[in-house]
């Protein structure tokens, strides 16, 4: 899986998805839009009765035509039928928890979520009533059912430590059963995993990382395989007052067009500098699903084209200083939050206090790392040159 995935059908669509063809500009125009104004009371009476259905022009915070041709494009894709833009990553991760969610009712998560989405879990959905179940995102769900479980939420590979779930598995176990299942896919985006085509319900996205691709915005979308989810969506977002600016829209759809290629080459990059350091001293292990070492590796196989830029390493130190210091020596991969831009990025990460279902026990230090689209080979000898200062031989 080391071979850049070939161009297929779906960098057509891509490009073509959600935008008007023939004579005129290229790309949707930006709207900038609070005031919507009709011909006539009853035209505007008609607007307000479809407010909440797709691509109904009504009032700003609704959104604009550009807001919708972005919206078509994500849901092609995800393979989806429609799609939700919010105003960040964690917006999305939080929409449908809002949306399918009522006092009584029993969610499981994947012990191995963005801590933030669990943050919002705890702090948010919780206090509302709702049974919040952490379990082992590799664990069999079906002993784990209750009658009032509703909803199933996973994110695959998982945040830091990349565990892959078995969605299709998962889909099936919740089908039939009144239970929505929704998977954060901000890691692969659909163009290397569907999930709506492995039999999931709902995927959520940090349009903010890839599809944005820059660093330079902030936006989310929640996608849906059935047209029958699509509204309790759009309320929930009107409950929380979601309203998205046409600029993030505006480079949201922008880098929709060019995330084929620019994924194409974080696979590479990402897979040539995760093998390479699996030989390095300094290094204990690598998690990156993309490497046959990875345990999950058969599901990477069977379910994604192709691997992002995102994996993390273990330090062959339980020093948190000499973490610190390979993350400070590194000069061509930057230190902060969020990824998916075009740079490279480092950051130190503990798992163990982000878990609950599971035990994180290993005590070699975490380091994240994103593979941007710089030289390889630059970047090779960049974390070379740390390894170096922080294992000398
Ligand atoms: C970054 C991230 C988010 C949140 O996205 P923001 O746009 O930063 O709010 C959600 N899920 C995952 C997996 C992420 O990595």
């Amino acid at each position: 899986m080391s071979e850049v995935p070939a161009q297929t059908a779906r960098d057509t669509t891509l490009l073509h998805a959600g935008r008007a063809e023939g004579k005129g500009p290229v790309n949707t125009p930006v709207h900038r839009a609070s005031t919507i104004l009709f011909d006539s009371v009853a035209e505007l009476e008609t607007a307000k009765a479809a407010r909440f259905a797709k691509g109904t022009l009504f009032y700003g915070r609704f959104g604009t035509p550009d807001t919708f041709a972005f919206e078509d494009a994500v849901s092609v894709l995800e393979a989806g039928v429609a799609t939700v833009a919010v105003p960040s990553g964690l917006a999305a991760c939080v929409l449908p928890l809002v949306a399918f969610l009522k006092p009584g009712d029993h969610v499981l998560v994947a012990d191995t979520i963005y801590e933030p989405t669990r943050t919002s879990l705890n702090a948010f959905i919780a206090r509302n009533g709702v049974a919040v179940e952490y379990v082992d995102p590799r664990a069999d769900l079906a002993p784990l059912l209750r009658p009032e479980t509703r909803m199933i939420y996973l994110e695959s590979p998982g945040s830091l430590t990349f565990e892959l779930q078995d969605l299709p598995a998962v889909a099936a176990l919740a089908k039939g059963r009144g239970i929505v299942t929704v998977c954060d896919n901000t890691w692969a985006t659909g163009y290397f995993c569907q999930p709506l085509a492995l039999g999931i319900d709902i995927v959520v996205q940090a349009a903010t990382k890839y599809i944005v691709g820059h660093s330079d915005a902030m936006l989310g979308t929640v996608t849906v395989a059935d047209a029958a989810l699509h509204k309790p969506l759009r309320e929930a977002a009107n409950w929380l007052g979601h309203a998205v600016a046409p600029d993030a829209i505006y480079l949201g759809a922008r880098g929709l067009r060019s995330l084929g290629a620019r994924l194409k080459q974080h696979h590479a990059t990402g897979l040539e500098l995760a093998r390479w350091l699996e030989t390095q001293p300094g290094i204990a292990r690598v998690l990156h699903p993309g490497l046959a070492s990875h345990p999950d590796h058969a599901i990477f196989r069977r379910d994604f084209r192709g691997a992002s830029g995102l994996f993390s390493v273990l330090l062959d130190t339980t020093d948190r200083a000499i973490a610190s210091r390979f993350a400070d020596s590194l000069a061509l991969f930057g230190l902060g939050f969020s990824w998916g831009g075009f740079e490279s990025l480092v950051l130190p990460g503990d798992p163990a206090h982000a878990r609950t279902a599971t035990v994180w026990t290993e005590k070699r230090q975490l380091v994240r790392l994103h593979a941007g689209l710089e030289d390889p080979a630059d970047l090779r000898a960049d974390l070379a040159q740390a390894l170096v200062r922080c294992f000398p031989t």
